[in-house]
């Protein structure tokens, strides 16, 4: 798809409304932040999401946008629900619910560098990852997987997996409503069953990591956060039980979507109306595996928080949980109204202005927490929703691949890598070097350059930089 990219001041490009698009694009990223390999097909995608049915506005990407599986990951698309508006699993992405969770310990990193050699080695031995390693949780059958797809972390906090406080500070109190058990398939099931409690692969990930640099004060506090502080940020989602509801729905779309007169760019756009009975199925499927993903991370946080206990004599405090793949139907301000839209973020993180009503009491006035892991060798940041978001209050959720994971290994190897990350005294237990070389920190944008866009363009006000002390990997 041909496409007309127009400079709208430093921080943003246009993408002017051509052809069969139905709005602009709008890409919330300066020039050195834009995709730049030969061939890269991102910017296209973000235009060719402009021509799905019943968007609204534009069709945003975010500062860390790069290719991805029919929408661009960083890419946020509304549709109306009520105009005929649709739904792509392509918006959401394979791993449904993936997200991040950032935990607040006790101690200061200088009290818990001395420990932490062996805080790293326990974990290591203790949090199942990389392919085929199962889980944490040993289910009771059939019955208590269908609990999860149903209740997500609180159903794991119900079963002793946490505290009460940690479902207060998950976004959607830890579950979302309308899972739809019977909406995912047998094969989705039999591929979850065995995996609540895992990280997955290596872009997954369990960092403990220390805070650099405060930028606002009041709001750090609010959020736990001071100077030195070591914190714990869990970055992984639904496993195999996600893929496989997408690989399904997408072909059920995929045999569909002509009947409802729909005609997509990419067949990777599959996509029905919201308001139909596949609609209905996927975002049924949907919210299953995004339970999934929750009660996934609750175990992993859990579990992390024992090995602090034991060996740090420290507790691990919540403070916030959020999901950067997924779709949901929110009301926002719409042609002089207020609309019900279907919101899709696709590595793009929910990101509440403050004095939102879904937020926790006591974050309400700040705002609601963002997480921006960078990579393992840089920094990570915490960002808070601001208001003024004109992307229907999303936000970046990383810094955001430039390599290509071949590309990763034609330019590092993991002697190389090893070095590097030893040179800034990161402690790296990966399942395996050669899946790691992918997550090179030179493999992705400088995610400095990513929150400093991300303010610029509303989409979130900067707390606080984290740095990794160690990192356990897929
Ligand atoms: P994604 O959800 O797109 O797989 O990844 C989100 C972001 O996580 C990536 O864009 C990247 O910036 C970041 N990331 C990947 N691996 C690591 C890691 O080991 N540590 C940290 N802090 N961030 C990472
Ligand atoms: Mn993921
Ligand atoms: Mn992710």
């Amino acid at each position: 798809m041909d496409i007309r990219l127009v400079a709208d001041g430093p921080w943003r490009f246009r993408i002017e409304q051509t052809g069969t698009m139905r709005v602009p694009g709008v890409v919330l990223a300066p020039r050195d932040l834009l995709p730049d390999e030969p061939g890269d097909q991102a910017l296209s995608q973000v235009a060719r999401v402009a021509t799905l049915p019943g968007i609204v506005r534009a069709s945003y990407a975010m500062p860390d946008i790069h290719w991805g599986y029919g929408f661009p990951i960083g890419g946020v698309a509304a549709t109306d629900v009520a105009g005929g508006g649709v739904i792509s699993p392509g918006g959401v992405g394979f791993d449904i619910s993936c997200g991040v969770r950032l935990l607040t310990a006790h101690v200061d990193r200088a009290a818990l560098l001395r420990k932490l050699p062996v805080l790293m080695d326990r974990l290591d031995g203790l949090i199942p990852r990389g392919l085929g390693r199962g889980g944490l949780w040993h289910l009771a059958g059939r019955a208590q997987l269908h609990e999860i797809l149903r209740g997500g972390a609180r159903y794991a906090v119900e079963q002793g997996h946490g505290v009460p406080h940690d479902v207060e500070r998950c976004e959607d109190g830890g579950a979302v409503g309308d899972a739809d058990v019977t909406q995912v398939g047998e094969r989705a099931l039999e591929r979850g069953a065995g995996q609540v409690g895992s990280l997955g692969s290596a872009n997954h990930f369990l960092e403990v990591q220390a805070v650099d640099a405060v930028y606002d004060e009041t709001c750090a506090r609010a959020f736990g956060l001071r100077p030195g502080l070591v914190c714990v940020m869990i970055h992984c989602g639904s496993r195999g039980l996600g893929h496989q509801i997408c690989a399904d729905h997408v072909r059920a779309m995929d045999a569909v979507m002509q009947r409802y007169g729909i005609d997509v760019p990419d067949p990777q756009l599959a996509c029905v109306p919201v308001d139909s009975p596949e609609g209905r199925a996927y975002l049924g499927a949907m919210a299953a595996a995004a339970n999934y993903a929750r009660a996934n991370r609750q175990l992993l946080a859990d579990a992390a928080r024992r090995v602090f206990l034991q060996l740090a004599g420290s507790g691990l405090d919540l403070l916030y949980d959020v999901s950067h793949n997924l779709a949901k139907l929110e009301t926002h301000p719409h042609d002089g109204a207020r609309a019900l839209l279907c919101v899709h973020r696709k590595g793009a993180t929910r990101a509440l202005p403050p004095g939102h009503a879904d937020l926790p009491d006591a974050l309400r006035r700040f705002g609601q927490p963002v997480f921006v892991p960078g990579t393992m060798g840089t920094a990570s940041y915490v960002m808070t929703g601001s208001t003024g978001n004109r992307a229907f209050d999303s936000c970046c959720h990383g810094a955001g691949r430039v390599w290509s994971r071949h590309r990763a290994h034609r330019e590092t190897s993991a002697r190389q890598l090893r070095q590097e990350l030893a040179g800034v005294g990161v402690s790296v237990r990966p399942a395996s070097w050669r899946s790691v070389i992918e997550e090179a920190p030179e493999a992705y944008k400088d995610v400095d350059a990513v929150v400093r866009a991300s303010q610029h363009n509303d989409l979130g006000r900067l707390v606080a930089r984290l740095v990794p002390l160690g990192v356990l990997k897929g």
